[in-house]
This record gives structure tokens, C-alpha cells and sequence, in this order.
């Protein structure tokens, strides 16, 4: 074992961990970021946007430098019901302007970039290295080991992602079932930029952030994604694993599906697929969260379950650098103190609770159990879609007026009227 003792051992380069190791090396720490990937960002993957507010706030302006895709001004969530479909949309050229809203990004160039600003800053980034194990003394963790070798720290950090080890390993971590992860499928499809430009109606370099909801996961609770790069579409869907698990579909079969949907086929046709891969996403929120902090840990990011779906926009790399940035200020007053007990390192949860991350987990907390909802699913694209139908549908029958359509549609759906209006109301309340 090496005898020399860092300040902190950082276990994954994804955006937790990375930031974590920047803040903590930008202040003269000795930081060592291990990796189980070859580099940075090669395992990782996610949807395809990362929201700007969080990084910007550590560094201004990071999109000058940082390899990010493209700026989105165009949001939607279409409601798919066979061959009908409903969009509502949102054009803002505001979001695209400085101080950019969201940016596309690709994982692994944007990961390599943090992990590298880690580095200049001092950071030991020490990559192709999984750890297995947390060495621990009376209780309390004092390093890692990986393989033969172990090293030793004042603190971890568990930067390791959904399902993490080092919170297993430290028996903080709730047995979570099925019901409360997602598993998500991606493809990325290679189009030229002035094809994405013009089927997209794309302004410059401009991008667009499409949901979607209903057919495309088969009923069951989750949703499809499309996001626009410079050059390419991330297109994938995120499908709860509980009712994936009690279904007979297979994800590659229904990804295929989505990607012959009349409404998305014209959108990625001529597209070469360069890149499929697959992921866990913690979807239980606050449900799922390990105990947080620690004798001599803390716990950031995808591994502190630190995501937010509410079925329009999905969150976790804000949460992830937030919560990094949190684990980082804390060391440093720990630092200080040199007091890196649970007392000493309580601070996380008062510098989480001080952030938007514990706030918005715990304002949108019934989030996840309204998404349950399998009415969500199928019912309602069904019945939104079938009402624009008739709305938009002149055939000289006898006019309709739109009180009685409503109603009329609502009888002939699968929804009664009390669903709906317990529905309607849930969601004004939790979402
Ligand atoms: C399908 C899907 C779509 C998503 N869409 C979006 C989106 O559009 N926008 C958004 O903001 N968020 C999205 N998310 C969530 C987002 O990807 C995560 O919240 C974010 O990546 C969390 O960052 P992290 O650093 O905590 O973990 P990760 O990015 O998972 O990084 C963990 C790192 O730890 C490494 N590691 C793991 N175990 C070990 C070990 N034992 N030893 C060494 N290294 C290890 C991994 O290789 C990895 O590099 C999506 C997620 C999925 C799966």
C-alpha cells in the first residue's frame, strides 16, 4: 500500500466527479480522479442535453472552450398515437443567446474536456482503473483499492454513477427495485448539418430538444428522445426497467419501432447509425438516495441517485456538477478543520439543501410516483390525439362545439371523467 495520503480519492470522471476534482486541485488539493474507462466519457452515456446554469456558475462562459454541440431554441413533447400525433412546442431564440440556456453535448468528447480542466488544474487523472473496494479503519473509509493496488485519502468521493459500488461497499445504499430505475437505449445517426438545419428548421447552428410520449414506448411508463448535434441526431428512449421487465418487448425491437414511426422516420432517413449504447437511470428521486455522507466519504451525482425526470425534461448532469461542486466546498472546509468524520463532513447536505439539487429533488418528490401513472402512457396520447383529430377535421358533418367534443371524446376514451380530473389535478400539484 502506498503510504502517501491525498486529500481526496475521486472514483469517476463522469461531470460529478470531474467538477469535484477541479474545484478541489484549482485550490493547491492533492486530487487523485480515477476512471474505469480507457478515458473519460468512453462508458458513459445519456440523452443528449445538458442544461448550462450549473457548470456556468463554476466556469463563466465554459461554452467559449468547452466541445459542446449545439445551443437548443426549439423544445417539444409530441403526444404519438398511431398514425395521428399532437406537438406542443416552444421557439426561443433567447435560450440560444448568451447566457446560453442548454447546450447538446457529446459524452465522450464533453467528459474528457472536464476530466482534462481537472488535470490542468492539478488533478491526478489516473484512467483504465476500477476500483473494487473501500479501505476502511474502525468504520471509517481511509481510501481504495483497485486490483493489488491500494491508496490512501483523507476522503472519497463515490462520483461512480447509477447502481455505485463504493455506496454498496459502504452499505449506504437502498436496495432499490426495478420499478424505480429506467433503462435507456441511444443511437446516434450521423446526418449532414445543413440536413439537420433544414428538416428541423434549424436558424445557424441552432439545435432542437424533441419528447415524446405514448406509442413509442408501447404503453408502458417512459418516453422516446431526440436531440440535434452539429452532425449527428441522439435518438433513444428511456423505458421504466419494472415494466419492461413484466412486458415481452425487447428494447432493440422497440427502439426500431420508434425509429419507423411515421413521425420520426422522415426526421433520421438517409442517417447512418455510428454509435448504440445502453444505461441505467435513476428515475425515484429522493426515494432511492444512499445515506449521503459519511466518516470519511461523500456521495455525488447519478450515485447519489440525483436525477429528475418529469416527463419534459430530464436533468442529472446540472445535478451532477452541482452536487460536485457541493462535495468539493465541503472537503475544503473539512480541510481545514481537518475533520473529515460525518460530523465534519455534514456540510454536503446543508450546501445540497443551499443549491437547487436537494430544493427541486424535494419540490418535484411526488414526481416519480405520478409517472406511474400508466393512464400517462397510452389513454391520454390517445385521447389528446384524438380530440386534435376531430378538432381539426371538416367533413360537412353537424358542427360540434368544443364542450361537447370534449366530453364526447373523454366518454369514448379509456379515461372516466373522475380520472381525469384526479389526474389533472396531480399533475398541477406534482409536476
Ligand atoms: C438514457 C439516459 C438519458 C439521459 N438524458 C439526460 C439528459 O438529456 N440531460 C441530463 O442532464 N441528464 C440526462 N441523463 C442523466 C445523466 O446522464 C446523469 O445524471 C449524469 O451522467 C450523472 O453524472 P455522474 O458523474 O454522476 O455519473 P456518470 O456520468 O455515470 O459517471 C460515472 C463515472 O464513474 C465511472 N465508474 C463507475 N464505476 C467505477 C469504478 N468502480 N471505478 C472507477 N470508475 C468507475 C464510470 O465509468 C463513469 O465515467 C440521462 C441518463 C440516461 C441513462
Amino acid at each position: 500500500m502506498s503510504e502517501d495520503r491525498s486529500t481526496a480519492i475521486i472514483v469517476g470522471a463522469g461531470p460529478a466527479g470531474s467538477t469535484a476534482a477541479y474545484l478541489l486541485a484549482k485550490e493547491g488539493h492533492e486530487v487523485v480522479l480515477v476512471e474505469r474507462g480507457t478515458t473519460p466519457g468512453s462508458k458513459n452515456m445519456y440523452g443528449g442535453r445538458m442544461y448550462s446554469h450549473a457548470l456556468n456558475r463554476i466556469m463563466p462562459g465554459f461554452w467559449e472552450e468547452a466541445p459542446v454541440e449545439r445551443p437548443i431554441a426549439q423544445e417539444s413533447i409530441t403526444f404519438l398515437s398511431g398514425d395521428k400525433s399532437v406537438s406542443i412546442g416552444c421557439q426561443n431564440m433567447g435560450w440560444a443567446a448568451d447566457p446560453y440556456h442548454s447546450f447538446t453535448l457529446l459524452r465522450a468528447e464533453f467528459d474528457a474536456w472536464l476530466a482534462a480542466k481537472a488535470e490542468e488544474a492539478g488533478a491526478l487523472l489516473a484512467c483504465g482503473i476500477r476500483v473494487d473496494e473501500l479501505l476502511t479503519d474502525g468504520g471509517k473509509v481511509i481510501g481504495i483499492r483497485a486490483g493489488e493496488d491500494e491508496m490512501l485519502a483523507d476522503v472519497v468521493v463515490a462520483a461512480d454513477g447509477v447502481n455505485s459500488i463504493l455506496a454498496q461497499k459502504a452499505g449506504w445504499a437502498k436496495m432499490f427495485s426495478p420499478g424505480q430505475v429506467a433503462t435507456g437505449v441511444k443511437q446516434i445517426i450521423e446526418l449532414p448539418a445543413e440536413t439537420i438545419g433544414q428538416r428541423f428548421q434549424l436558424e445557424g447552428n441552432n439545435g432542437a430538444a424533441r419528447l415524446f410520449v405514448g406509442d413509442c414506448s408501447k404503453g408502458m411508463q417512459g418516453g422516446g428522445f431526440l436531440y440535434t448535434n452539429k452532425s449527428s441526431i441522439s435518438l433513444g428512449l428511456v423505458i421504466n426497467a419494472g415494466a419492461l421487465q413484466g412486458s415481452q418487448a425487447k428494447l432493440c425491437d422497440i427502439i426500431e419501432d420508434f425509429k419507423s414511426n411515421p413521425h420520426i422516420a422522415p426526421l433520421i432517413e438517409g442517417g447512418q447509425v455510428a454509435e448504440y449504447s445502453a444505461h441505467l437511470v435513476p428515475e425515484a428521486g429522493l426515494a432511492m438516495a444512499p445515506q449521503l455522507y459519511g466518516d470519511g466519504m461523500v456521495v455525488v451525482g447519478d450515485a447519489a441517485g440525483f436525477v429528475l425526470n418529469l416527463g419534459y425534461t430530464v436533468r442529472g448532469m446540472d445535478f451532477a456538477i452541482a452536487s460536485g461542486e457541493a462535495a468539493a466546498r465541503t472537503i475544503m472546509e473539512a480541510k481545514a478543520r481537518n475533520d473529515f468524520s460525518r460530523q465534519g463532513l455534514s456540510r454536503y447536505k446543508e450546501l445540497l439543501s443551499q443549491s437547487f439539487v436537494l430544493r427541486d429533488l424535494e419540490a418535484y418528490r411526488k414526481a416519480p410516483e405520478f409517472l406511474e401513472n400508466q393512464r400517462m402512457f397510452k389513454a391520454y396520447p390517445e385521447l389528446v390525439a384524438g380530440l386534435a383529430t376531430r378538432l381539426f377535421t371538416v367533413d360537412g358533418s353537424p358542427p360540434v362545439h368544443l364542450m361537447k367534443m370534449v366530453f364526447g371524446q373523454i366518454k369514448q376514451s379509456d379515461i372516466s371523467l373522475m380520472q381525469l380530473v384526479r389526474d389533472s389535478l396531480k399533475g398541477a400539484i406534482d409536476l
